[in-house]
């Protein structure tokens, strides 16, 4: 901890981040890793086992010697419920005694198919699919972790949503996305009312240059938003996924948000 209360590293952590194989989620995996303490297991999920083993040899690269640190990837559909039960089984045999921490980050996402407006989704299978992943995935997921992880005396528990101005703002032509963030923040206003020693933070990490970016900028059907977007990122507005990672690090080694609140970027 420094003078001025902030803390320094993470500390002894169990750490999971979802959607660790590209995007935000892959620069968070890295640089959350510098800030674990000897002894902390890092647990990285997304579908793709190349891109998550990639991504755990640059975090064995980042955490200063290796740092004791154990990484452990699990390529896994989390739109599936095998997908989640397999994640669930790596949480439980990773976490030990002697942690302190558990840091879950609930990254992984989609953007849904928005080249088309909401009449025309008439096809209940079509988003009860998008919700499975983008929504019930996550609640089932952070249950599950806060049931492995119980509370107890010495150990902290804190479960990042990442989240979107979409929660707050709707876009249009991006119905499920919208509809998604939004009940994914509520979800975890509940949460934060319903366990007070569990940190809850909805992160909006604001506009990145990531893959979805570049799907929403050339797929929307709006045509004013596309343009907005594809201006947007013409003009140097988009943050890098290290820049926005900087800002949430800060906020959880401050740890002075409300919980269950959602934080924009732009106000840290
Ligand atoms: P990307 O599309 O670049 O990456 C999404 C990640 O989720 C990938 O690692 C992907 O891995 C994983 N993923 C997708 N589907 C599944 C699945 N079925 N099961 C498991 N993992 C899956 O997105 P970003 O990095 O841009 O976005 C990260 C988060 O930030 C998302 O929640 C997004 O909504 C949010 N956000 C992004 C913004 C932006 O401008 N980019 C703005 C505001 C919020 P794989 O394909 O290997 O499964």
């Amino acid at each position: 901890m420094s003078s001025s209360g902030t803390r320094t590293d993470l500390g002894r952590a169990l750490c999971i981040i979802t959607g660790a194989s590209r995007g935000f989620g892959r620069v968070m995996a890295r640089r959350l890793s510098e800030l674990l303490k000897p002894g902390s297991a890092l647990v990285l999920a997304a579908r793709s086992g190349d891109e998550l083993r990639a991504a755990a040899a640059e975090v064995t690269g980042a955490a200063a010697g290796g740092g004791g640190l154990l990484v452990h990837c699990v390529p896994v559909d989390l739109s599936l419920g095998d997908g989640l039960k397999e994640l669930l089984e790596t949480v439980r045999t990773s976490f030990t005694e002697d942690m302190d921490h558990v840091l879950l980050v609930n990254n992984a996402g989609s953007i849904g198919d928005i080249s088309r407006y909401m009449r025309s989704f008439t096809n209940m299978a079509e988003v009860d699919s998008y919700l499975s992943f983008n929504v019930s995935s996550s609640l089932c997921l952070t249950a599950g972790v806060l049931e492995a992880c119980p509370r107890r005396p010495g150990l902290r528990r804190t479960v990042v949503n990442i989240t979107s101005l979409c929660a707050l703002k709707p876009y249009v032509s991006w119905v499920l996305y919208c509809t998604g963030k939004a009940a994914r923040d509520m979800m975890f206003r509940v949460l934060a009312e319903e366990e007070p020693d569990v940190r809850v933070l909805s992160y909006s990490p604001g506009p990145l240059d990531t893959d979805m970016f570049t799907v929403a900028r050339s797929r929307t059907a709006d045509p004013e938003l596309r343009k907005s977007l594809s201006d947007m990122f013409a003009q140097g507005g988009v943050f890098t996924c290290d820049e926005s990672c900087t800002k949430m690090m800060k906020l959880l080694l401050e740890d002075q948000y409300v919980s269950g609140s959602h934080v924009d970027i732009y106000d840290v």
